[in-house]
């Protein structure tokens, strides 16, 4: 059965003032789009056509908003690529209870999509100049639900653990060891892990406190981690 993306916002009161039918329609063929790229979890598509993704952009360049590809935000940073963002929420199974830790807040895009799917975000940046841009965008947005951080996430965020499900939005050499510690029984990491070119997606799923079991999918390409379990600045 095919929904037809016309879900009322769940969480997020975004400003109907600011997101017109167009937009709409626009988000709802690329909700399509990802489906017809293999995306099938139907929360993943109405999260994704549920958030203004053109609001993240600078009008000059509103027009990239709703197609499926990267775009800067400044600071040598991207918002990711909307078929990868929907790939990683996909992975990631976020149940509408879980606690949820993304790293790498950057734009706040992926950080939007994940409260829909469930309030308890915490969202950890490195970067002290986008995470504070992020925040007061977030907030002005009224998508100010997710606990903002600034910080390496590389080393998790340990007085918030443990977590249902850690989300990687940079590139890592390797999966990091707080991440793992940091994960509930029955949590996911989702991550990157590759080198400065291409990185394989990858899913650790804890299965018990010291059994992981790990899953490895398509590549991808990501700016990259930085901090103690990432590369080098
Ligand atoms: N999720 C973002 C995409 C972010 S790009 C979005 O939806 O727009 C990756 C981000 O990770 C960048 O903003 C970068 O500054 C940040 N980053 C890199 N290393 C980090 C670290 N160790 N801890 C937290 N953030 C980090």
């Amino acid at each position: 059965m095919f929904s037809d993306f016309n879900a009322p916002f769940v969480i997020t009161p975004f400003s109907p003032l600011q997101d017109t039918y167009r937009h709409q329609g626009q988000r709802r063929a690329l909700a399509r789009e990802l489906r017809r790229r293999g995306i099938h979890d139907e929360r993943v598509l109405t999260a994704l056509a549920s958030v203004p993704r053109h609001l993240f952009f600078e009008p000059a360049f509103e027009a990239h908003a709703y197609q499926d590809k990267a775009f800067p935000i400044g600071e040598g940073q991207t918002i990711s690529q909307p078929y990868t963002v929907a790939f990683q929420t996909q992975l990631l199974n976020v149940q509408p209870t879980d606690r949820v830790l993304e790293v790498g807040t950057g734009s706040g895009y992926q950080c939007a999509v994940l409260l829909q799917l469930t309030p308890h975000v915490d969202s950890i940046e490195f970067n002290a100049v986008l995470f504070a841009r992020t925040r007061q965008f977030l907030a002005a947005l009224g998508a100010g639900g997710a606990a903002l951080h600034c910080g390496d996430g590389s080393v998790g965020l340990p007085a918030k653990a443990p977590f249902d499900g850690i989300l990687v939005t940079a590139g890592a050499p390797g999966l990091p060891p707080a991440l793992l510690r940091q994960l509930r029984v029955g949590g996911r990491l989702v991550i990157p892990v590759g080198d400065n070119l291409t990185q394989r997606m990858v899913r650790v799923t804890r299965e018990g406190p010291e059994s992981f079991i790990r899953e490895e999918f398509e590549e991808f390409r990501f700016v990259p981690l930085l901090g103690a379990s990432g590369w080098r600045q």
